[in-house]
């Protein structure tokens, strides 16, 4: 068998050991005899995997009592215009605007004829930062940031204070690291970057943002609705969420959310070191304090296309894929998500300063 290194954005890498139990168990799932695949999404087999998976994930990223953890279909761009749908009181939608998946999120409130105000956006500089000091007004009917910019390389180290409800697109970090839910009302994500296979977005809504919905809104599109069915108002994706619980599992035995964002610091530190002590070869997208530990993305100086595809060629023969950049950005993006092995960065960095030392 061959397993290589993958450093895709997403769908991205999923622990070998995961994979191995989905195979294991693929056709008879506990003793039963079929896959959980064939399971009706109303028999107890099925019913114990959606359970275990939100009460993992409760467990693990230590959710209080008082959030939904929702199961939902539509990707993460179908809550970029579920928000306004639920939240929206007629007021002020308020947004900070830190790049491609920020400025698609306001367009859904555009289209919807919300009254947005955006406070705060990189895009001047190419979107290489988190803005500093984001004053969202505590009236407005929600503030909305996206937490870890996945083509830019850049991540909130704080979430901005508010009394209006904070709503986080956690797509590309979610349960990479200790959150502070006092400061979020609303935190959604597609799974397929940090949490299991494309297909399921999980969403951890407050209870008490479940009522604002508005009366024309459609019976799928409300998040009141999957709440009071436990998200089984109609068929899951069932498949999708038998491996969050897998992943949920794998997360737990490596020690939890605490012990990844340990590990993921220092994945993330080695990537950083390799381009900082590269007198200049490697220059970094993001400003340093805005530095995502998620998504490494960076140049080769004078944004050399040349050597920039070279390398990425390099990286593939030795069993390292998916480090071309956003097409929208250019250059190399390495994502390392919870399931990125040390060992593969540590890979990673070894051929950048083989390759620097050739071509510096
Ligand atoms: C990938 C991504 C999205 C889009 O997710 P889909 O599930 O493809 O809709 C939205 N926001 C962020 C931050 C992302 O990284």
């Amino acid at each position: 068998m061959k397993r290589i290194f993958n450093f895709n954005a997403g769908p991205s890498t999923l622990p070998t050991e995961v994979l191995m139990e989905a195979k294991e168990e693929l056709l008879d799932f506990r003793n039963s005899g079929i896959s959980i695949m064939e399971s009706s999404h109303r028999a107890k087999l099925y019913d114990d995997v959606h359970n275990e998976a939100i009460d993992l994930i409760r467990e693990l990223y230590k959710v209080p009592k008082d959030y939904h953890i929702l199961f939902l279909q539509g990707g993460a761009s179908l809550q970029f215009a579920m928000v306004p749908m639920n939240l929206y009181l007629g007021n002020c939608a308020q947004y900070a605007d830190t790049g491609s998946w920020s400025t698609k999120a306001i367009k859904e409130a555009k289209i919807q004829n919300v009254n947005y105000k955006i406070v705060a956006s990189s895009k001047e500089s190419g979107y290489d930062r988190i803005p500093k000091d984001i004053n969202f007004s505590d009236e407005a009917d929600y503030a909305y940031i996206t937490s870890n910019n996945t083509i830019y390389g850049t991540q909130y180290k704080e979430f901005p204070k508010t009394k209006a409800p904070l709503v986080i697109d956690a797509s590309s970090d979610i349960l990479s690291y200790p959150v502070n839910w006092e400061r979020i009302d609303l935190m959604f994500a597609g799974a397929q970057k940090n949490v299991g296979p494309a297909g399921v977005t999980i969403v951890i809504i407050k209870d008490s943002l479940l009522d604002r919905v508005k009366e024309n809104v459609p019976t799928m599109l409300r998040y009141k609705t999957h709440a009071q069915k436990n998200s089984l108002y109609n068929t899951p994706p069932t498949f999708g969420i038998y491996m969050i619980n897998l992943m949920m599992k794998w997360l737990k035995r490596k020690g939890g959310v605490e012990e990844i964002a340990k590990i993921n610091a220092k994945k993330a530190k080695i990537l950083y070191d390799t381009i900082d002590n590269s007198e200049g070869f490697y220059v970094g997208h993001a400003q340093k304090d805005s530095r995502s530990l998620m998504n490494v993305t960076f140049n080769i100086k004078d944004k050399n296309k040349e050597l920039e595809e070279k390398l990425v060629k390099l990286a593939e023969k030795n069993e390292m894929i998916g480090l071309k950049g956003h097409r929208s950005v250019g250059g190399l993006r390495a994502s390392i998500y919870n399931a990125m092995p040390i060992e593969g960065v540590e890979k990673l960095a070894k051929l950048m300063e083989e390759f620097r030392k050739e071509y510096q």
